[in-house]
C-alpha cells in the first residue's frame, strides 16, 4: 500500500477510466531481469496512474507466472498483453506479495485468463475487509463494492510453496513478516531476482499501518543473509534494488525503532514524541520518495513500541 489519500483517487478512476485505458500511456515500464523475469514498474508520470504499485511476471518453459495484479483491472489487462506480445504459454499462476488493493484490483483478469491465484492464507480473509479502512469513513458504496468483489487467492499456505513454471524451474515463494503479516517473496533461481512486494520499498519510506517494524527488520536480515548476490525488485520505488539498497531500507526502520524508541525514554508521548523525531528522520531520509509517511511511521512505531498498535487479526486456526 502506498498512500491512501491518493489511492482514493486511483479506486475511485480504476473503474470510470477504463474505457480511456486503451488509449493511454502504458501504465508500467517493463524492466529485463533476465532468463525470462521481468519487473513492471509502476509508471507513476501517467495520469491516472493505473498500475498505483510495482508488479512482474517469469516466463518459464512451460509456463507463467505473475507477481501481483495492480491497483486496477485495467493496467493488468496491459500485463497480460505485455505477456501475451512475448509468449502464448499459459499464465498460470499469480501469486499476491499481500492483501493491499494496489497490489490485488487486477486478479479477476488474471482468473478469468485461467490462471490460479495464489497468496498466504492471512491474504484471503483481509482482502475485502482490511482493504475498506483505507477509504476512511467516507467510503461510498461504489468504493465499498469494489473491494467486496476482490477476487480472492484460489490457493493458500502457511509458510510458502514452490510453483513450478517447467521440469526444472520452480519459483519459491515464501512467508515474511514485517508489512501485513500475510507477505510472500518470490524467488527466481535462474535469473537470481526477489520479488519482494511491499517488504522493500526502494529509497522511499513504507506504509507502515499494518506492519510490525520488528518482525520486518528480522526479515529483511534473512532476505540479505539468503540472497546476498541478488536482483530485488521493490513494491514501490522506480529502481531495480540490490544488497545495499535492501540494507539502507532496513536500516531505516532500525534507526526509526532506536529514534522513536530513545524519545520515549526520555518522557515523550504522542505528539512530543513525533516533535523530536521528525527532525532527525528528515536530516537523514529527507530526500527518500513518500516523505510524507514519515510522520505516520513515527506515530505507528510509537505505537508498535508500546503495544498499542492494532494489526489486522490473525484468523483463528
Ligand atoms: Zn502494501
Amino acid at each position: 500500500m502506498k498512500n491512501s489519500i491518493v489511492l482514493v483517487a486511483y479506486a475511485m478512476c480504476a473503474s470510470v477510466c477504463l474505457s480511456a485505458a486503451g488509449q493511454s500511456p502504458a501504465p508500467f515500464l517493463l524492466r529485463d531481469m533476465g532468463s525470462g523475469a521481468w519487473a513492471a514498474i509502476d509508471n507513476s508520470t501517467v495520469k491516472p496512474n493505473l498500475a498505483g504499485s510495482n508488479a512482474g511476471f517469469v516466463i518459464g518453459p512451460q509456463a507463467v507466472l505473475v507477481v501481483d495484479t495492480f491497483e486496477s483491472p485495467a493496467a493488468a489487462q496491459k500485463m497480460l498483453g505485455a505477456i501475451r506480445a512475448k509468449t502464448n504459454l499459459p499464465v498460470r499462476y499469480v501469486v499476491d506479495t499481500h492483501y493491499h488493493l494496489d497490489h490485488v484490483a487486477g486478479n479477476q483478469v488474471f482468473a478469468k485468463s485461467g490462471a490460479i491465484i495464489m497468496a498466504q492464507e492471512n491474504v484471503r480473509p483481509w482482502m475485502r475487509t482490511e482493504n475498506l479502512k483505507f477509504f476512511g469513513e467516507k467510503i461510498t458504496p461504489k468504493q465499498r463494492d469494489w473491494v467486496k468483489d476482490f477476487y480472492l487467492p484460489d490457493v493458500t499456505y502457511a509458510q510458502g510453496a514452490t510453483a513450478y513454471i517447467g521440469i526444472d524451474r520452480g519459483e519459491v515463494l515464501r512467508f515474511m513478516a514485517g508489512h501485513t503479516g500475510g507477505d510472500t517473496i518470490i524467488y527466481d533461481a535462474q535469473a537470481n531476482v526477489v520479488f519482494c512486494g511491499d517488504l522493500f520499498w526502494n529509497h522511499a519510506l513504507p506504509n507502515l499501518i499494518d506492519a510490525s517494524t520488528k518482525e520486518w527488520v528480522e526479515s529483511l536480515n534473512v532476505l540479505l543473509h539468503d540472497y546476498p548476490s541478488a536482483k530485488f525488485v521493490p513494491g514501490h520505488g522506480d529502481e531495480i534494488g540490490n544488497a545495499s539498497d535492501v540494507r539502507a531500507f532496513r536500516d531505516y526502520l532500525v534507526f526509526l525503532r532506536q529514534a522513536v524508541s530513545r524519545a520515549q525514554a526520555d518522557g515523550a508521548s504522542g505528539v512530543d514524541v513525533l516533535r523530536v523525531v521528525l527532525p532527525q528522520v528528515s536530516e537523514r531520509y529527507g530526500k527518500w520518495a513518500f516523505f510524507d509517511f514519515a510522520g505516520p511511521d513515527i506515530q505507528q512505531t510509537d505505537e508498535e513500541l508500546r503495544h498499542l498498535k492494532k494489526l489486522p487479526r490473525q484468523p483463528l486456526k
